[in-house]
């Protein structure tokens, strides 16, 4: 495995989440060991002082009753009956004298070991202590017996020493276990947990190389990873929902400034190629003047629609009057409509309708609307008016037009869509996305009612309040 390789596990969480499991059952299986074994050892030791302080008593009562020699006996009996190498029992004068004890040959060093714990007035004193050339310890306890005498009873802790090493051993081996254990769970919840990045990983890199419609698929693992699964594929769709939009922008884009251009050309070519009198060059200058407004007018409203949508361009937050707005559009427009032989009705009441944005942009709203009802209709009325709802200010532009088919009906607002029966018309497609642009950065909306032959109704509304933005 390559060094590079090596570090790059060593940065997955993968490993880090192997890591901490197993840190952690490490830490809890010591913690549990610990615990077992200091309640282990207390109650070895309880049972242990419990038996010696028992014994104690019982050679107390001898050496009151009988005596000495008595004692001694005993001593000889209980030491053969428990095991010489595992108990011993001794009496000791004033002066740390021998006067009983049982066989302490298996106890070597403990003869010159006589002042072990201080025997207290009353009770026992208990002590651990460790002899050489003996394997384990010594649990042993004094006695004052009266007269300066001591009893001593030792109790050899191989049984307990024992029973402790055992358990010692078998936590070593639950330990490694726990080791493996905690190492494979770390493993396999990171690899479980992670499956989920994992995938979005490799269809990110999928689409990086150009498949820009994959998806990441959802397996239920958990909330946190099918909400991030769900994220990842919304903003796939969107953005593919964006390059769809960018192409057929550009291509339509393309589209339509080629043809002016091809027009200027064209016109260019014939006036060099013709006869190339001063009137067809001013003919030429004017039309190629027009075509080039007509290429600029596009080029302008594709930037403006582009800074607004990005939101780029800041917008005014003033009061706005709708109602003067309407009116004055109704004035502007009604001789186009009049020329047309349409009777253009606008209907605003009296008083002030205020909404908060930019007056220059609301109008350009009213105008394209306006602009395209006269346009799109060649005998009737086109009433345009203004109220007020609850919250928002409504505009509608009626007319009794040609209508909107079935199939252009959900386009009419993308960029450089135009209707198959408007292609004869003037018109570049821009007027309704830039309306549309600008009501939603009003935070308002525009929708569209429409059936061919019947006419369209176009419902801007806006809310009347200041705008949070
Ligand atoms: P343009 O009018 O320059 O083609 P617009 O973006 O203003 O571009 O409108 C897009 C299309 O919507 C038009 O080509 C036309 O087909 C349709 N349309 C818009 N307004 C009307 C209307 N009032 N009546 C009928 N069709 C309309």
């Amino acid at each position: 495995m390559s060094l590079k390789r090596k570090s790059s596990i060593l940065l997955t969480v993968r490993f880090r989440l192997t890591l901490i499991y197993t840190a952690l059952f490490a830490v809890l299986s010591l913690a549990v060991f610990l615990l077992t074994y200091l309640v282990l050892a207390s109650g070895l030791q309880q049972r242990i002082d419990a038996d010696l302080q028992k014994s104690a008593k019982e050679f107390e009562a001898i050496y009151r009753t009988q005596g000495i020699k008595a004692l001694s006996d005993d001593f000889r009996h209980e030491s053969e009956a428990k095991g010489i190498e595992d108990v011993f029992f001794r009496l000791l004068s004033p002066h740390r004298e021998l006067l009983a004890s049982s066989n302490l040959r298996a106890w070597g060093e403990l003869a010159e070991k006589t002042s072990l714990a201080a025997p207290p007035h009353k009770g026992l004193a208990f002590i651990t202590i460790a002899l050489s050339g003996h394997h384990y310890k010594v649990r042993v306890a004094s006695s004052n017996l009266g007269e300066g005498n001591t009893l001593q009873i030792g109790y050899s802790l191989n049984d307990n020493d024992k029973l402790i090493n055992h358990v010692r051993e078998t936590f070593l081996l639950a330990f490694a276990l726990t080791l493996i254990c905690g190492c494979g769970i770390g493993w396999f919840v990171g690899k479980r947990a992670m499956s989920g990045v994992d995938r979005i990983t490799q269809i990110a890199a999928h689409i990086g190389q150009g498949n820009i419609a994959s998806r990441v698929i959802l397996y239920n693992e958990g909330k946190e990873i099918d909400d991030l699964c769900m994220a990842f594929n919304n903003m796939l769709e969107r953005i593919q929902v964006l390059v769809t939009e960018l192409k057929e922008v550009t291509e339509n884009m393309a589209h339509d400034l080629r043809s002016p251009i091809t027009r200027i050309r064209g016109l260019a070519e014939m006036t060099l190629t013709g006869e190339q009198h001063l009137e067809d060059y001013q003919d030429m200058a004017g039309m190629i003047v027009e075509e080039s407004d007509h290429l600029i007018a596009i080029i302008n409203t594709m930037l403006e629609i582009a800074k607004v949508d990005s939101g780029i361009e800041k917008f005014l937050r003033m009061p706005v009057d709708m109602s003067e707005i309407v009116r004055t559009a109704g004035e502007l427009f009604r001789p186009f409509a009049e020329d047309k032989g349409l009777y253009l009705e606008v209907d605003v009441p009296s008083e002030a309708l205020i909404v908060y944005g930019d007056s220059t942009k609301l109008q350009r709203v009213i105008a394209n609307l306006l602009d395209n009802a006269i346009k799109y209709t060649s005998t009737g009325k086109v009433l345009l008016s203004a109220r007020e709802t609850q919250s928002n200010v409504v505009i509608s532009v009626i007319d009794s037009g040609t209508g909107i088919t079935e199939k252009d009906l959900p386009h009419i607002f993308e960029r450089f869509y135009r209707g198959d029966q408007s292609r004869s018309t003037p018109g570049n497609g821009l007027g309704l996305s830039l309306a549309q642009t600008y009501v939603h950065a009003h935070e308002g909306n525009i929708t569209v009612e429409s059936f061919q032959g019947m006419g369209s109704t176009f419902i801007v509304s806006v809310p009347c309040g200041p705008s949070v933005s």
